[in-house]
């Protein structure tokens, strides 16, 4: 299974992810939390990768404090403030040891659109998202969907740029992986 991680709460530090039907971790959203924890995630010598929209990257002073991804989320569309999430020396750094993905430039959310719309916004996501890592020398080869919503453009205008690897609702989220446990 691939499993999909947003904030890092202590339960999760807590759970064994060496459990072989485990075969790849993902992190959504490029939250600073991530960055503060992710070499704990190292010794389960799992694939790993980290999702991030670079219009949400911190620009400014980060703010360490554990809060749920939908919050900090809500705290960006309303006011811009990027302190919950990763700065782009803090992605670099990541990127030496787990594979950095993209996340639309913005994470639109696109459910509730015309098919029209839906193409028009997807287009310009890709095209500024791929922009953006190309400026900040970031590879990217996978990409997961925002709000797990699998709208087909995407894989169209990511095969463009070669990336092929796209990741949704098929995951298990580290929540229902942790109640099976329990
Ligand atoms: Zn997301």
């Amino acid at each position: 299974m691939i499993l999909e991680i947003h904030e890092i709460t202590p339960e999760i530090l807590d759970c064994d992810l060496s459990s072989p039907e485990i075969e790849t971790i993902t992190f959504d959203d490029g939250l600073y939390t991530q960055f503060l924890n992710y070499k704990h995630f190292l010794q389960f010598k799992k694939p790993m990768y980290f999702f991030v929209s670079p219009a949400i990257v911190a620009t400014g002073s980060q703010d360490p404090t554990l809060i749920e991804c939908w919050r900090a989320h809500e705290i960006f569309f309303k006011t811009g403030k990027t302190a919950h999430y990763m700065s782009w020396d803090n992605i670099k750094e990541i990127s030496e040891v787990a594979n950095i993905g993209g996340h639309t430039f913005s994470h639109p959310n696109l459910r509730d659109l015309k098919l029209t719309q839906q193409l028009k916004i997807a287009k310009e996501q890709v095209e500024l998202m791929m922009q953006a890592f190309a400026e900040h020398n970031i590879k990217i080869e996978s990409f997961a969907y925002p709000y797990d919503y699998e709208f087909f453009g995407f894989k169209f205008l990511l095969g463009k740029y070669g990336i092929k690897k796209l990741f949704g609702e098929t995951r298990t989220t580290i929540e229902s992986y942790m109640m099976k446990k329990s």
